[in-house]
């Protein structure tokens, strides 16, 4: 077996056994594997071995890559990154299931693109947890104005909320502000319940707090290298 369909191995049964431990259904989490800095042969392997969730951060690296791999059945694209808005024709073009929803203006291209492809689409909401605008993302308290906005698109559909939790904390505090999110989110729009969190580091206490999707590269991919 090879390293990669070793680590990916270890990765899913991390996965079920603590999904098992929080009496959660393994079955209701989403593994993406975020393949960034990896070209389309790691694609392949994963594919292989039954991945079909992939998450890329930048257009210009995930477009080669989805073009090349589109061949592969079933194959998903999640678009993880921060998203330009002149960055969206191209990003929906290979990619249904937007993580990275955060401003308005994102929203009005997003419904241009689809109303022109007559075309349906989900994403995420993404919140800021930290006090960076920078960072990108909808502070919390501002969740339930935004949504409203969202739920404007026609063509989009929300499924849930979306975070990073902060590096320099402890990440069950991040965890807990997403799924005190989730839940408001839900007042608004009742079938809105995933919840996109956890990456390499963090992904067993993101399942404890509930997440449906998780974002893992490094754990799986190795050390990017491209
Ligand atoms: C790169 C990335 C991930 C995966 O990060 P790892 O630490 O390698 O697991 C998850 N989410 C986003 C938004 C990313 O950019």
């Amino acid at each position: 077996m090879s390293e990669l369909a070793e680590r990916y191995g270890a990765t899913v049964a991390a996965i079920a056994e603590r999904a098992k431990q929080a009496s959660r259904d393994a079955d209701a989490i989403t593994l993406i594997v975020v393949s960034k800095n990896h070209g389309p042969e790691l694609v392949r392997e994963l594919h292989s071995l039954g991945q079909r969730d992939f998450g890329e951060n930048r257009d210009q690296e995930a477009k080669p890559k989805a073009e090349q791999t589109q061949d592969l059945p079933g194959i998903n694209w999640h678009f993880v990154g921060q998203l330009q808005s002149n960055k969206v024709r191209s990003a929906l073009s290979y990619s249904r299931i937007i993580h990275s929803i955060d401003r308005t203006s994102l929203l009005s291209s997003i419904q241009k693109e689809l109303v022109l492809q007559n075309s349906l689409a989900s994403g995420f909401i993404q919140l800021n947890l930290t006090n960076d605008p920078g960072r990108g993302g909808v502070q919390p308290k501002d969740l339930l104005d935004f949504a409203e906005k969202a739920l404007e698109v026609s063509n989009l559909e929300i499924l849930g909320v979306m975070g990073v939790a902060a590096l320099d904390r402890d990440p069950r505090i991040d965890f807990e502000t997403i799924a005190a999110a989730s839940q408001s989110l839900r007042g608004l729009i009742p079938s809105a319940k995933s919840i996109s969190a956890g990456m390499s580091h963090d992904f067993k206490e993101a399942i404890d707090f509930g997440a449906t999707h998780l974002r893992i590269g490094t754990v799986i991919t190795g050390n990017r290298n491209l």
